[in-house]
């Protein structure tokens, strides 16, 4: 049997597992659970179901003892597998945000979206197939939604910033809640003495910086102890990384305009926001040079600087 995903397992039955896109480390989903039942939050790519479903054999779970699988929002690192995967758990449900819903039901315009992003070859390569989920196994989750997870009481925020179509979930049971992409990104490898490096992921092509500081501010209302990343696992100090991804997303508002009339606006923006985190990391005392730094974001320093351009064009339009 082939190698399964790197897994971590937290305390209140939560589990990490790595989706295995790129890199170890890079994106994850979670598992949960309450009683017999387990539910998956985010399921990564098509490429990742063989892994996902793996884990639960090693574990001794059956298929059918997974009742949700809750992708935070459609952008294929979260929910590119949901199709493949939910054709594998006969009895899950498919819990998605109002605006997410028909694309998962009809992926067309999902692929087209992608492919414009990442390219039409890539997408294959990078995704695996897309594959619809049945519309009558689609739970649609507005906000203020509570799930009745075999007990254990899920409440769903609508979560705009990164993207429309974007929830969290707040888990009472460990006080966490389940951010996706809405509270930034941080690799465990930029880890220091000073703690995790956070930063904003502002992937094309819904970045809203006002709406997203207002979902900052409701996810800290409750009180949150523990944020559960996709990208990557769970940190804690949820106010100071509040904060720090505040000031990110104001440095990155302030950079795309400072470049924005640039000859090359593009390279412009994407060096001036990788000089950021560069500089970031060395006052954090990351234990990364510069190289691997580079290496580390490279990745997520061309999707933030496409999505600060789409930001750019939409403020001269309006
Ligand atoms: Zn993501």
């Amino acid at each position: 049997m082939p190698k399964s995903p790197n897994t971590i397992d937290y305390a209140h039955n939560i589990s990490c597992i790595d989706t295995e896109q790129m890199r170890p480390g890079l994106a994850c989903c979670y598992l949960l659970r309450s009683g017999d039942s387990y539910a998956f939050v985010e399921c990564g790519t098509s490429l990742s179901v063989p892994g996902l479903l793996r884990v639960l054999q090693r574990r001794g779970i059956a298929p059918e003892q997974v009742a949700y699988v809750m992708p935070t929002h459609v952008h294929l690192d979260h929910a590119g597998g949901a199709g493949l995967l939910m054709s594998r758990l006969p009895n899950a449900e498919l819990v998605m945000h109002p605006r997410g819903a028909r694309h998962m039901i009809d992926p067309t315009k999902l692929i087209e979206g992608a492919a414009a992003v990442y390219g039409a070859e890539n997408l294959a390569a990078m995704y695996g197939e897309i594959l619809p989920v049945p519309e009558q196994r689609v739970i649609v989750a507005d906000d203020g939604f509570r799930l009745d997870f075999s007990g254990r009481e899920l409440l769903f925020l609508d979560a705009p910033g990164h993207a429309r179509h974007h929830y969290a979930i707040w888990d009472a049971e460990s006080r966490g809640i389940f951010s996706g992409d809405v509270f930034g990104l941080s690799y465990r490898e930029a880890d220091g003495p000073r703690g995790p490096y956070l930063f904003p992921t502002t992937t094309p092509v819904q970045f809203e910086p006002e709406a997203w500081q207002r979902t900052l501010d409701r996810f800290l209302e409750l009180d949150p102890v523990y944020v559960y990343l996709t990208h990557y696992g769970r940190v804690g100090d949820v106010r100071e990384l509040a904060q720090h991804l505040r000031r990110g997303i104001a440095s990155y508002e302030l950079l795309a305009r400072q470049h924005a009339a640039a000859p090359d606006r593009h390279a412009a923006i994407k060096e001036a926001i990788t000089a950021h985190a560069l500089q970031e990391l060395k006052a954090m005392s990351a234990p990364l040079s510069e190289q691997q730094a580079r290496e580390l974001l490279g990745f997520d320093m061309e999707l933030n600087a496409q999505g600060l351009e789409v930001w750019l064009d939409k403020q001269k339009a309006a």
